[in-house]
């Protein structure tokens, strides 16, 4: 074991014995290898010459101090000093820090002493550089080593003769100072390699220990726990490093924040242990799409950024935005659930003396944001333009947030009537005024709601006052067969969906057949398994159920056959060409002939003209609903409509104009 692994225990004991030190430590190790190699064989190489020098001094010499004949030392010195200089030299540039280089370096030096010790004719200063040399290979190698170089240099010392029996046994005061002096001297240097080796192996466990435990905490600093990625530190040090070179100003680089679909579905569904399995699968998949020197940190949570750094393109960015989108869609396979995620992504390209800037993030957050808005799993590509829009939309969503825990939405109600235009109900339909944005759309708030998850407790306050109203209606004597509620596929594919709908009916008393839900073609075909016993128990409970918007999907003839439907909306994108084209008069007929064969009652929507409404009676369609009945209306005004029903003119009220006459 050596010093190193030594440290490596110390500091590996305990909870600190993390994948990171031992990381960390492994590649000290192997660095600190490489130097030492590299400058013991130079310092070989150094003998070498100085074994050529020495030889050269005691050659003899003419009384001038010219060599008068080469001495054979010399010849030994050139020859011998190259043999045991080159494979170090080879071995370190070749082979560093492979144990059998660091034995065989040993060994060389070993012998490249007793080569100095033999040609200066065993001289005391000769004798402090083989144990020298010993002591060197001590500190810095291991203990294998040194080992191999005191064998090296017992065997090197019996070639010189220090254990020939004459040397042991001899009686010339000779050959017995030699041995003593030998002795002596190993005595000596042994005591001395050893003390000085435990004292500098402790400072040296407590230099690497401290050093490894920086290294740790700068570790840990810059890296993420979960997923070994890098951090937001990381992506900071790497975008000032981008700044800073200042040869490359121009180029271009880009940051990608990249954000996971419907992770914390994931999540809640199926816990956090499965969350965490999923973000290192995850991590390693963005990996695996990004290049070599691209950057991916994680930011927390299930947020990521990339920085593209190397010839980065518009087109460049696309293309691995586009391949991350693959990647992401497929399965995550964790402790037998196949998990399908998708992820939305931001671009943001600048040029790299920009990327101190310190809206760089928020721009790729917006244009993140704007990827989420249009749908997710899609990227979108920042551009000065949507900054203005997307700031509106974050800002629209926060307010929508609190509008829904105060409940300050209102639900209008929108007539119903059949061909003769009597009074048949409503539709519930959301309005909401904010006080910083007006009056805003439900085709900008419901996609919104239903981004972020709001329309679940949205959809569950709208069903219950949309019941409470009609039965409230009902109670009071009016006539009402029925109140038509909109239905998201979000809700729908909601656990707690015929819990919320029995609830809602519970609690306000209306009856079942009252209630009709809406749903669209899309809402219907997502997720078909659960949604059809969704339905089917609604159904047979006694819960009409509506296709809204017909026409704009891709619905099936066979499809609708099987789904336990009562109403078919016809959508208002056909009553607009009814009048002009007898092409979408003969399509709304068909409509209208199929629905009945599959016995489906038929609703036309957007009617807002009475020639629409006319040729809507002519084809057979049950009933209307648009602007010529009336706008959606609030509570109180829909409820005087169903009173002038009954109270004022009789029960008999048979054109728009009479209703209009009655609710004016
Ligand atoms: P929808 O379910 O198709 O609702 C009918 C939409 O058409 C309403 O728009 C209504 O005001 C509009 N409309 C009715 N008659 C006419 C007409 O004659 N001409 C024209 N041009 N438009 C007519 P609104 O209220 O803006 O709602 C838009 C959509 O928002 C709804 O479409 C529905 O999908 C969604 N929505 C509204 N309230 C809710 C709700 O409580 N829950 C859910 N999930 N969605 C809702
Ligand atoms: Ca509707
Ligand atoms: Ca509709």
């Amino acid at each position: 074991m050596n010093v190193l692994d030594h440290t490596l225990n110390l500091t590996g004991a305990g909870p600190r014995k993390n994948f990171e030190s031992e990381r960390i430590l492994e590649k000290n190790k192997h660095q600190l290898f490489h130097r030492t190699d590299r400058l013991i064989a130079s310092l070989i190489c150094l003998q070498w010459p100085a074994a050529i020098f020495a030889a050269l001094m005691l050659s003899p010499r003419t009384w001038d101090g010219a060599i008068s004949h080469v001495h054979p030392h010399l010849l030994l010195a050139v020859y011998l000093g190259g043999l045991f200089s080159i494979p170090p030299v080879l071995l370190a540039f070749l082979r560093p820090g492979e144990t059998y280089t660091r034995h065989i370096t040993a060994a060389c030096q070993m012998l490249m002493s007793g080569l100095l010790i033999h040609i200066s004719g065993g001289r005391l200063e000769t004798h402090f550089h083989v144990f020298g040399s010993l002591t060197f290979l001590a500190f810095y190698l291991d203990w294998t080593v040194l080992v191999t170089a005191t064998l090296v240099t017992l065997a090197d010392h019996a070639v010189m003769g220090y254990f020939s029996p004459a040397a042991i046994f001899g009686t010339s005061a000779a050959s017995g100072e030699r041995l003593l002096e030998h002795i002596l001297w190993v005595l000596f240097f042994d005591a001395f390699l050893i003390t000085s080796c435990v004292q500098s192996l402790k400072a040296l466990r407590a230099v690497a220990r401290r050093e490894a435990d920086q290294d740790v905490l700068l570790y840990h600093a810059y890296h993420d726990a979960l997923t070994g990625l890098g951090n937001r530190l990381q992506i900071q040090k790497t975008l000032n490093e981008l700044r800073l070179d200042r040869r490359k100003d121009r180029e271009l680089f880009a940051l990608i924040a990249v954000d996971l679909d419907r992770f914390k579905e994931v999540n809640d569904t199926l816990g956090h242990e499965v969350g965490d399995k999923i973000l290192k699968q995850a991590s390693q998949r963005l990996q695996e799409h990004i290049r070599k020197t691209d950057l991916l940190v994680r930011m927390g949570g299930d947020e990521f950024a990339i920085v593209l750094n190397d010839g980065v393109t518009l087109k460049l960015a696309e293309g691995i935005a586009r391949r991350i989108l693959e990647g992401m869609n497929k399965p995550f396979l964790c402790e037998g659930h196949a998990i399908r995620l998708g992820a939305s992504l931001g671009i943001c390209l600048r040029e790299k003396e920009c990327s101190a800037d310190a809206d760089l993030f928020q721009h790729a957050d917006l244009a993140l944001y704007k990827a989420k808005n249009n749908g997710r799993n899609n990227f979108v590509v920042f551009d000065e333009l949507m900054r203005a829009e997307t700031l509106r939309l974050m800002s629209l969503e926060n307010r929508l947030r609190a509008a829904v825990v105060e409940k300050t939405l209102k639900i209008h109600y929108q007539p119903i009537v059949n061909s003769e235009a009597e009074m048949l109900g409503f539709e519930a339909l959301l309005r909401w005024t904010d006080h910083l944005h007006g009056s805003v759309s439900p085709a900008d708030f419901i996609p919104m709601a239903e981004r972020t998850g709001l329309i679940i407790p949205l959809g569950r306050w709208v069903l219950q006052e949309a019941c409470l109203q009609a039965s409230l209606w009902l109670n009071s004597g009016r006539q009402l067969e029925k109140m038509s509620v909109n239905v998201s596929s979000l809700q729908l594919a909601h656990t707690e969906f015929i819990a919320t709908v029995l609830s809602a009916l519970k609690e306000s008393g209306l009856p079942p057949e009252k209630l009709d839900l809406e749903l669209t073609e899309s809402t219907l075909i997502k997720n078909h398994g659960q949604t059809f016993k969704t339905l089917e128990f609604l159904r047979k409970f006694g819960v009409k159920l509506s296709i809204d918007d017909f026409g704009t999907g891709y619905s099936s003839l066979s499809y609708l056959r099987e789904l336990p439907v009562h109403t078919l909306k016809i959508d208002r994108a056909f009553m607009q060409d009814i009048v002009d084209s007898t092409e979408a008069r003969l399509l709304v007929e068909g409509m209208v002939e199929m629905a009945h064969s599959l016995h489906l009652r038929v609703v036309g929507e957007g009617v807002e003209t009475q020639e629409q409404m006319n040729i809507l009676a002519q084809v057979g369609c049950d009933e209307i609903q648009g602007f010529l009945i009336s706008r959606a209306v609030p509570a109180e005004e829909a409820r005087q409509m169903l009173a002038c029903r009954v109270e004022e003119h009789g029960e008999q009220v048979t054109s728009r104009m009479d209703l209009h006459e009655a609710w004016a």
